[in-house]
């Protein structure tokens, strides 16, 4: 039998290789405090999760997308009575986010100098493509990657291409990422490896509600373990977890 062996590693970038979720938090706290004369703190916090599900076919991932749909929500919970002062907040709040630091999660960089001398490392993040490209050259781990896809969704046959088109196909590649739902169950089933690395701030349009087990899935609490699953991966001969 034909020895499993990765030789490729895709790599989620917000909130797997820095933070993210942090600023919409933040941001949609300073939004409820705006509306706050239209209804409670959760359930205002619901119809902004409704209305930004519901605009994702139409606006796709990202902070431009997530504007617009505290405006909208805006709109909807004031009955259209809303104060322009409350538009400029949702606006300036935007651009806020747009310009943010890139702050980067603890032994990212080291870990992908290393595993960059060993092996090819794929950059695999959706969202806004021009906010993306912003805090990749921020984060100046641009140098590291040998390749860079800024998707407008992640799914089992976004896997199977960039894999095919960037390493030795998806069965002999790993994803490593924060979110079940867009990093490992579709690259699971694209036939790759996958390391799921949890954050504790991720949003909720990326839980899963079922646990999930697959000879394939590692959960790791840390980036720096992923080159020594790699290593045992490619020293077990079937690479399936041991
Ligand atoms: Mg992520």
């Amino acid at each position: 039998m034909a020895q499993a062996s990765v030789t490729a590693l895709g790599f989620d970038a917000d909130d797997t290789l820095w933070q993210n979720e942090c600023f919409f938090r933040d941001t949609e706290d300073r939004f409820l405090d705006l509306l706050a004369d239209f209804g409670d703190r959760a359930t205002l916090s619901s119809r902004l999760f409704t209305v930004e599900k519901r605009n994702i076919p139409v606006y796709g991932f990202g902070i431009k997308g997530f504007v617009l749909s505290m405006m909208e929500t805006a709109l909807e919970v004031s009955d259209g009575r809303l104060d322009p002062s409350i538009i400029a907040g949702v606006l300036a709040m935007g651009r806020e986010m747009l310009s943010h630091p890139v702050e980067l999660l603890p032994e990212v960089r080291e870990t992908l100098e290393m595993l960059s001398e060993r092996y090819p490392l794929i950059l695999i993040t959706k969202g806004d493509l021009f906010d993306q490209e912003r805090k990749l050259a921020a984060s100046g781990l641009g140098g590291l990657f040998q390749a860079v896809e800024i998707v407008s969704e992640k799914s089992a046959s976004t896997y199977a291409r960039v894999f095919a088109a960037r390493g030795d196909g998806p069965d002999r590649s790993l994803m490593v990422g924060n979110s079940l739902r867009s990093d490992i169950l579709p690259a699971l089933e694209a036939g790759a490896f996958a390391v799921h690395i949890p954050h504790d701030l991720t949003w909720t349009y990326e839980h899963v509600d079922e646990p999930v087990d697959h000879p394939r899935l590692f959960i790791e609490q840390h980036i720096r373990k992923v080159a020594e699953i790699v290593e045992r991966i490619n020293e077990s001969g079937d690479g399936l977890k041991r």
